[in-house]
């Protein structure tokens, strides 16, 4: 496609995300029925029951608008959460949280500092505003936080944490984490993106960042209701911050960009706590069993505290992913981000998990 050549010149650079493939597509691509799809880090069990319920309540209302301010479940997510109504801002999935993030605080020129690899939302969002982007390599699998530090300077607006990291699932520790927010500058602003926090909870170490919004006003914590709460398809999710950081991302925020069905299905899962519980099982039970699996098999697995699991193929993974692909198995290759060996898992169901394994044991025995 050739670039429109009265578009923003800064958008000719901005890569194009690249998601995994939907079921639909690859049943329709390759012929086949009963495609498995562990690419995304979605919940494999499926919405919270309570969730549907609540979306079927409320289908007759579509013909209104939404409420703008998300007025309920702001009152109880600031119950659950223990923060103030005024410190939340909601977002059409935690990727527009990113978005507003970037677009509040970055202009042509400022600087941008992520960790590479990481998720490619912050530096999409980082080129649409024609900022420049500082990657700073991660340390076998870990953040580099001194590193990050060390590329500090007066053009810095924001830095980006995903805790724990995507593709690579593992964590920055509650001290390594309070060490570098003592460090950075406070007129930086700091972004937590939390996407997988509900996994990560119970990992020895993980910070409970919200305990540090009262010491540190530059940081924003961004959640969602797409990974363990299995509400991907609804677009929902949710930034924590300091009530002045919280009034600025929703002068960029468009009035109805959390749709009426999302807001009640968010609601409901919110007091689903069964349909949670069951999710974490499944997913740290799989999760031990899928690492230990692959290790047996002589692959290299990197420690996660999520819902994925970041393995080495110790061969071409575009081919392992086509391989699999063939047999209507969806996973992400890592190519995109240079880790040209690895695969990227989602946990699955025991017997999504158990397909995975048998049909990779036969792909890499063969090649
Ligand atoms: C999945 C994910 C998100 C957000 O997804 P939404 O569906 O937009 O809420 C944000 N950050 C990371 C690191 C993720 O993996």
């Amino acid at each position: 496609m050739e670039f429109f050549a009265s578009a923003k010149k800064n958008l000719a650079k901005v890569k194009n995300y690249q998601p995994g493939k939907p079921i639909e597509e690859v049943e329709r691509e390759y012929g086949l029925k009963n495609a498995i799809k562990m690419a995304s880090n979605e919940n494999a069990l499926g919405p919270s029951p309570k969730a549907l319920a609540a979306i079927r309540k409320n289908l007759p209302k579509i013909h209104r608008y939404p409420d703008g301010n998300c007025f309920y479940l702001r009152n109880k997510l600031s119950k659950v959460l223990g923060v103030s109504a005024e410190s939340i801002v909601f977002g059409n999935g935690s990727d527009e949280i990113l978005v507003f993030a970037v677009r509040t605080f970055v202009g042509p020129g400022d600087e941008v500092i992520i960790a590479d690899p990481t998720f490619m939302i912050y530096e999409i969002a980082t080129q649409v505003e024609d900022g420049s982007i500082v990657k700073i390599p991660m340390r076998n699998f870990h953040y580099d936080l001194d590193g990050m530090k060390g590329c500090i300077n007066h053009k810095t607006k924001l830095i980006f944490l995903a805790n724990p990291d995507n593709p690579v699932g593992t964590t920055i520790s509650e001290k390594d984490l309070l060490k570098f927010l003592k460090e950075v500058p406070q007129n930086i602003v700091v972004v937590l993106d939390e996407a997988y926090y509900e996994f990560a909870k119970g990992t020895k170490g993980y910070p409970d960042s919200i305990r540090f919004l009262s010491d540190f006003k530059n940081i924003i914590i961004a959640r969602t209701f797409s990974k363990a709460y299995g509400l991907s398809g609804l677009r929902i999710g949710f930034g924590i911050a300091n009530p002045n950081i919280a009034y600025a991302l929703n002068k960029v925020r468009e009035p109805f960009n959390v749709n009426l069905l999302a807001q009640a299905a968010a609601i409901a899962a919110l007091d689903d706590t069964a349909h949670l519980q069951k999710t974490l099982q499944m997913v740290l039970a799989g999760r031990r069993y899928l690492s230990g699996e692959l290790k047996t098999m002589g692959l290299r697995v990197v420690d996660t505290a999520t819902n994925f699991i970041l393995v080495d193929m110790g061969t071409d993974a575009n081919q392992v992913h086509e391989k699999l692909l063939q047999k209507g198995i969806i996973i992400r290759p890592m190519s995109v981000w240079g880790l040209k060996t690895f695969i990227r898992v989602t946990i699955g169901k025991p017997a999504e998990n158990n397909k995975f394994l048998t049909a990779l044991n036969k792909i890499l025995k063969r090649s």
